[in-house]
């Protein structure tokens, strides 16, 4: 057993981390508050090989390792603890991932040297109105006409619509090719955002991570290229499963990151502030937070960097059975996210005042990580019915 990263992963960590707090960090509360996030960081992480960073050096991609992803993950939440860039970043790392596991070469020409040099968006619709939880319920249905795959549906709460429609790119889109079938019914498609006769994109107001846009994606006879459907028909809801796999632990690192960060900012501040002419870290109601808020964040590192590094070795080496990935990632997805929250909520009220003004920014993280709370990428019910099917077998699952 080895909980050390190489030499290359720690000088990779520290690459990220110099750009990062250069590049992104400054621009932090003006991305959520104001204007998105700015194309010069998207140039600038783009320049760094992070976007589309799993995919082959082929489509420009850096071919990295879910461990080396997971880092940057992190790496970039520190420097944006509202997490809209790390969502940019890791729905791509992982959509991209899966995009080139089951596109044809022909799509992988087109869309992922775009992709990877940061100059369209690539991210995921599955989510309908009729339940994000439930894909096999999925309405949006493809059929085969005229050599072309006819797409009518609509998706819901999706991010990263603005970007797609603006400066191109588009979505593994999770569609129903068999309505008799449940989830065995169901296929991925490449659903072109930009101008695409047939799609249209409108954003929603979010409470968090702005600096990122979502919002609803309306589809009505959109004519999509017979190249565009990914993997086989009918085959989808694996590859949908699969996909989630791959960016949970990256959703969960994400959240350690900028859990981190504001838990840095917290430390220094109880040791800093006197109140009863005593520094509040001496105080054991504080200090005893301190060391729980340390446990959680130590745990779910445990649990992100396990779920990676059994990642790296299923798709290498192929070890581990799907339910052991599936088990490891929902772990790392239910764990991080609650202890983002607790941990930013605590260190926002260890500064008092000063904690609840937009000025201190732990508002901003808060409402970032809540996201994950609510259930980007899976709810945490969800996480755990995953966790209890490992446990209890098949037919103890609810769904
Ligand atoms: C910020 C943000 C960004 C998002 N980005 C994307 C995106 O890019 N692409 C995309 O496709 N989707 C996206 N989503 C949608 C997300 O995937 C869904 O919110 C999620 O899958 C849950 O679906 P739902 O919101 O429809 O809730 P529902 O599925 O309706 O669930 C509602 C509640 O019921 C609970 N629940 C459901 N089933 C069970 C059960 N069997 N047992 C116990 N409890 C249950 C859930 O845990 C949840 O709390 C995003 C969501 C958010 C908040």
């Amino acid at each position: 057993m080895d909980f050390s990263f190489s030499e290359e992963e720690e000088l990779f960590r520290k690459s990220v981390r110099e750009v990062c707090e250069k590049k992104i960090a400054p621009h932090g509360r003006e991305m959520d508050e104001e204007a998105g996030i700015p194309s010069e960081i998207i140039k600038d992480v783009g320049e760094l090989g992070l976007l589309g960073i799993m995919v082959s050096d082929k489509y420009g991609g850096q071919a990295a390792t879910f461990t080396k992803a997971a880092i940057a993950a992190e790496e970039i939440a520190r420097a944006d603890t509202s997490m809209s860039v790390a969502v940019y970043y890791l729905v791509e790392a992982a959509w991209g991932f899966l995009f080139e596991r089951y596109a044809v070469e022909k799509a992988k020409e087109e869309i992922l040297p775009d992709v990877t040099k940061g100059r369209t968006f690539l991210g995921i619709a599955s989510t309908e109105a009729s339940g994000g939880s439930d894909i096999a319920s999925t309405s949006t249905t493809m059929v085969r006409k005229g050599g072309r795959l006819l797409v009518n549906g609509a998706k819901t709460y999706i991010s990263g619509v603005r970007e797609a429609a603006q400066y191109g790119g588009g979505f593994v889109t999770v569609v129903k090719t068999d309505p008799a079938s449940g989830h065995k019914g169901l296929s991925l498609c490449y659903l072109p955002a930009k101008e695409f006769p047939g799609v249209t994109v409108s954003t929603s107001r979010q409470m968090g991570r702005e600096g990122i846009s979502n919002g609803f994606i309306k589809i009505t006879d959109a004519g999509v290229p017979e190249h565009y459907l990914l993997g086989e028909w009918n085959e989808g809801f694996y590859y949908a499963m699969e996909g989630f796999n791959c960016a949970r632990p990256l959703v969960a690192a994400a959240c350690i990151g900028a859990a981190e960060k504001v838990l840095e900012t917290g430390i220094t501040h109880i040791k800093q502030r006197k109140v009863f002419g005593t520094p509040i870290g001496k105080f054991e109601g504080i200090q005893f937070q301190l060391a729980e808020n340390y446990a959680r964040l130590e745990s779910a590192k445990m649990h992100v960097y396990k779920a990676a590094w059994m990642l790296d070795r299923f798709y290498k080496e192929e070890k581990f059975s799907r339910g052991e990935i599936n088990k490891a990632v929902a772990l790392a997805k239910l764990v991080a996210p609650t202890a983002a929250f607790d941990i930013i909520k605590d260190v926002m009220v260890w500064h008092g005042a000063y904690g609840y003004t937009k000025e201190a920014g732990f508002e901003r993280a808060l409402r970032g990580v809540t996201s994950y709370l609510v259930g980007a990428e899976g709810t945490m019910n969800i996480m755990k019915i995953i966790i209890g099917k490992e446990l209890l077998g098949k037919e103890f699952s609810p769904i």
